[in-house]
């Protein structure tokens, strides 16, 4: 009897230990060549979507977006003290109504990407950028969910509910998207397609626009590139509890971002600038902008638009359509 239980033992224990073995990760250099670069080939920049000009023979295309996070950056945490909502309530509050002045002010349209639970609680506010009759409202996830920890199921069934929502409260269906925090599953394409976006605006791989590629096949969706170079808020953001005090100066960033219209103008593409009502929003800072808007009006055939446009004016213009 006790042999058996040490023979039973001894089992338990070997398949334990080679299914444990098993579960871990390989090293990366433990893989195979394919086993390495699979990830790499799943989502590509294809060709470069440069039109050869801009409407009116313009010689630089500028999309300025803002992303209306409000109160769903600390709820998608489960943050829910009220004075961590009140940091938040500042960017709908004191931001947005700043921005839309700034954008009155200068006739300037831009493009705010909104998570539904923020557009569900500041619909006042998406009715006043609505009213201004040029800006576009693109899809920013639902509550800002961390896209990574999502199953397949659960990332369609909030880009369904999110796409609802906005298209509830905005009467139109939006045709842009931008991942919250800019992160992208190996499924986030093709339910990027299922749903019938022209565009998206939270990949990398360049500074000008160009075709995104699946599985090394034309998606015929357009990428608007982003940058941290060209975010508010590495420069602003301030997190007292993770200790990251980096905060720099507004002129600093003006001539980071101004260098980088100025490459962007020389060389004939875009400029796309990512911004936040909750840092952007504030004083110090949207003088800075206003700064930066003057000096690009201060150059000739500037054409500013909403990513909307300035995707289908490259759709219509490289025939992309057509290559599906
Ligand atoms: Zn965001």
């Amino acid at each position: 009897m006790k042999k058996i239980a040490i023979f039973f033992f001894i089992l338990f224990f070997l398949i334990f230990y080679v299914y444990g073995e098993d579960q871990k990760e390989k090293k990366p250099w433990h893989l195979s060549l394919e086993e390495l670069i699979k990830p790499v080939t799943l989502i590509r920049a294809g060709k470069d979507l440069t039109p050869d000009s801009w409407p009116n023979g313009s010689k630089v295309a500028v999309g300025l977006s803002f992303d209306f996070d409000a109160e769903t950056i600390y709820l998608r945490k489960n943050i829910k003290d009220p004075a961590s909502l009140s940091r938040a309530e500042y960017g709908a509050r004191a931001g947005i109504p700043r921005i839309l002045n700034l954008l009155d002010k200068y006739n300037i349209p831009a493009t705010f990407f909104v998570p539904a639970v923020s557009a569900i609680l500041h619909q006042d506010k998406i009715k006043e950028i609505l009213s201004r009759e040029k800006h576009e409202i693109g899809i920013h996830g639902w509550v800002h969910e961390p896209i990574p920890q999502l199953s397949e199921e659960e990332e369609r069934e909030l880009m369904k509910k999110a796409i609802n929502t906005l298209t509830k409260i905005t009467g139109k269906k939006p045709v842009g998207y931008r991942s919250p925090s800019w992160y992208f599953n190996p499924q986030t394409l093709p339910i990027l397609k299922e749903f019938g976006f022209i565009y998206d605006s939270s990949l990398m791989a360049d500074d000008k626009p160009y075709e995104i590629l699946f599985k090394n096949q034309r998606t015929g969706i357009v990428e608007l590139p982003v940058e941290w170079l060209l975010d508010d808020f590495p420069y602003f953001g301030f997190n007292w509890q993770s200790g990251l005090h980096n905060q720099r100066s507004s002129e600093d960033v003006f001539t980071i971002w101004k260098a980088e219209f100025d490459k962007a103008y020389e060389e004939g593409t875009i400029f796309i600038l990512t911004m936040h009502p909750h840092v952007i929003g504030h004083r110090s800072r949207i003088l800075m902008l206003e700064k930066l808007i003057r000096y690009m009006k201060s150059h000739p055939k500037v054409w500013f638009a909403t990513h909307e446009q300035i995707a289908r004016y490259i759709i219509q213009a490289r025939n992309l359509k057509q290559a599906d």
